[in-house]
């Protein structure tokens, strides 16, 4: 049985929402954005391992959650969101990998999961991922190699020239909005990091390193309310999200 492991960057300093303390640790409903988070994967059963990607000062805070979340392993973050999810990856080995592992029944017992190791990465600051997203995304990487939760943009969505003006509009059909949760088979997932550090490229999510090594992405429709909270805004949406909507 492998069983999945979830890594969670959340060492950025969230400068878009002014200044304090980073956005991951504010309060939504009284409680931490980033413990909402790692309480909600920790909520999906499947998983060994939740690394979270801390900076040093908020690491002994993060600590003080695994009572609560006993599979939680905090890491040092790193200069970039590719660094802090590399930082997670690179905890996994040192955890093991699960090949060839004798948890037996240990595991869990969600059909579909536990063939391959799977790595799964989610933002720090999307509280309100559901247990449907979380399995279905491990589910399609376990089947395909490589899966990502997207939604599908509501407006036309057009593409614009090198002097900023539109050139084309986009068939909608054929145009996702990548969220997080994305996972991936851990020899995939190594691969891909492997070659984008040996070709100095730092994309802005995961599933951008396996794209070019031309690996096809399966895609998992989100839910609603899977946010990411960025914004001042976002986080007055996320109140109104826990008091009406969950
Ligand atoms: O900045 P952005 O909103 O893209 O961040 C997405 C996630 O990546 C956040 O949870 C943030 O804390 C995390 N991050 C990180 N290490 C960095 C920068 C961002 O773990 N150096």
């Amino acid at each position: 049985m492998n069983r999945p492991v979830a890594i969670v960057p959340a060492a950025g300093s969230g400068r878009r929402m002014g200044g304090g303390e980073p956005k991951q640790f504010r309060e939504v409903g009284g409680v931490p954005i980033l413990l909402r988070t790692l309480s909600a994967l920790r909520d999906a059963n499947v998983f060994e391992h939740i690394i979270v990607a801390v900076s040093d000062e908020e690491r002994a805070r993060v600590e003080g959650w695994s009572p609560g979340i006993p599979e939680l392993v905090c890491v040092a973050g790193g200069e970039e969101r590719f660094h802090s999810v590399k930082s997670g990856l690179d905890a996994v080995s040192e955890l093991g990998d699960g090949v060839g592992d004798d948890a037996g029944d240990a595991g869990t017992s969600v059909a579909g999961i536990g063939s391959h190791r799977v790595v799964l990465v989610h933002d720090g600051v999307r509280p309100f991922v559901t247990a449907r997203e979380i399995i279905e995304v491990v589910r399609a990487a376990e089947r395909d190699g490589a899966a990502i939760v997207c939604s599908r943009p509501v407006e036309t969505v057009k593409s614009l020239g090198e002097g900023g003006g539109i050139v084309e509009t986009l068939d909608r059909d054929r145009v996702r909005l990548a969220q997080t949760p994305q996972a991936f088979q851990i020899g995939l997932f190594r691969e891909a990091y492997m070659r984008a550090e040996g070709e100095n490229f730092v994309g802005t999510d995961e599933a951008s390193l396996v794209e070019r090594l031309g690996y096809v992405v399966s895609v998992i429709e989100a839910d609603r309310w899977n946010i990411k909270i960025t914004t001042p805004e976002d986080f007055e949406l996320a109140e109104w999200i826990l008091k009406e909507r969950r």
